[in-house]
């Protein structure tokens, strides 16, 4: 008798320690590379026309059921972008500024920065994050505008829903309309999946980006000092909604 309680005993600290083993793979996993972090590798994205990490498309998935049942049709504009799709975005809107518009590069650069990201830092890059809209209404024109998510616009009932019900699915509003905050200006339909956005910002934060950003060949590149990089990171990617910090 005492030798099987002891040998049950002994089974249950072996399954204590089999137990702690998945933890630390999970961890391991956790430490993102820094091509992930920048869209310069491919990952596995999950569901057509969603292409998100496998968790955050799950998540989607049911918000979209209920967001459904509710008479919305969650539609995603945009999910996940590469670093090379980043670099057309910049090197276009550059070219148009500086050659068109004939800005200087600086202010042309801190026009871009309104609303676009430098490549390599756009969270679009991570397969968390996506530009959703509603399917439903009519519209003209772009649908990336914060006033038709207001009230009387096409897309009030769709923001109603997303205040009332996103944080129940962890997708979370990035760029928020307080007025304190700093960086990219108020986008009502970027939405970010939290348990895995924000282990992947920690990430990012622990490298140092702003050296990595000054090696890059891109359009419009040679003009980032390290003090407007070091600026850039503290206003548009750190001063986001503290619930993704
Ligand atoms: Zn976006």
């Amino acid at each position: 008798m005492m030798q099987r309680r002891s040998f049950i005993k002994k089974t249950s600290a072996a399954g204590i320690a089999m137990a702690l083993v998945p933890g630390i793979t999970l961890n391991q996993e956790m430490e993102y590379s820094i091509v992930e972090l920048m869209g310069k590798t491919n990952i596995e994205l999950y569901g057509e026309g969603i292409n998100l990490r496998k968790k955050a498309h799950d998540a989607f998935l049911s918000m979209k059921r209920a967001a459904y049942s509710d008479g919305i049709d969650l539609k995603i504009v945009s999910s996940f972008r590469s670093f090379q799709r980043q670099e057309i975005i910049f090197e276009r809107k550059f070219i148009t500024y500086t050659e068109d518009d004939e800005m200087e590069p600086l202010a042309a650069i801190d026009k871009i920065i309104e609303y676009s990201t430098i490549p390599g830092t756009s969270r679009h890059h991570w397969g968390t994050d996506i530009d959703v809209i509603d399917g439903y209404p009519k519209t003209n024109g772009d649908v990336l505008v914060p006033e038709k998510f207001e009230s009387g616009g096409p897309f009030e009932n769709f923001k109603k829903w997303m205040d009332e019900n996103s944080v129940i699915y962890d997708f979370h509003l990035v760029y928020t309309d307080n007025p304190k905050r700093r960086g990219f200006k108020y986008e009502p339909w970027h939405y970010s999946y939290a348990p895995i956005s924000k282990p992947m910002l920690e990430a990012f934060r622990s490298k140092n980006i702003a050296q990595l950003l000054q090696l890059e060949e891109f359009y419009g590149a040679e003009h980032f000092t390290i003090g407007f990089l070091k600026n850039y990171i503290q206003n548009n990617i750190l001063d986001i909604n503290r619930n993704l910090l």
